[in-house]
């Protein structure tokens, strides 16, 4: 049975349900009502996450949280910046059947994250490139 949720834990979930991508604890505390500290929405965090109301991600040593049904996740970061996009078409089932069978792995969720250089950062790296030229 899942324990009820205060009222902060709440406000939290509701931030990152909100959320089309996912956030870290600082971008939360910003976007967040409630004044408190980074310590206090950690612990919000870790309960939430005990709970499996979200799931997390990290990401050069930062850490992300999303919310989802079945724990199911599928991004785009960008390593310049870390910006992340969340898209929706799911490319992992067949593959998720194919692990099953080659491993023998009952396959609970997936998170998908792709790594590469998002359309501003191409931009500014091809122009660097080319003033640098
Ligand atoms: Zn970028
Ligand atoms: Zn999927």
């Amino acid at each position: 049975m899942q324990s009820k949720l205060t009222k902060l834990r709440k406000g939290i979930l509701e931030v990152i349900k909100d959320s089309k991508k996912p956030l870290s604890a600082k971008a939360i505390l910003n976007l967040s009502s409630f004044k408190m500290d980074l310590s206090t929405i950690y612990r919000a965090l870790n309960f939430l996450e005990e709970q499996r109301y979200i799931y997390s991600l990290s990401f050069s040593g930062v850490k992300f949280y999303f919310e989802s049904k079945k724990g199911n996740g599928h991004f785009l970061i960008c390593s310049e910046c870390h910006k992340i996009l969340e898209f929706e078409n799911c490319v992992a089932l067949g593959l998720q059947k194919k692990m099953k069978e080659e491993y023998g792995y009952e396959i609970a969720s997936h998170i998908l994250l792709f790594k590469g250089l998002c359309p501003k950062c191409q931009d500014y790296l091809n122009r660097k490139r080319e003033s640098m030229g």
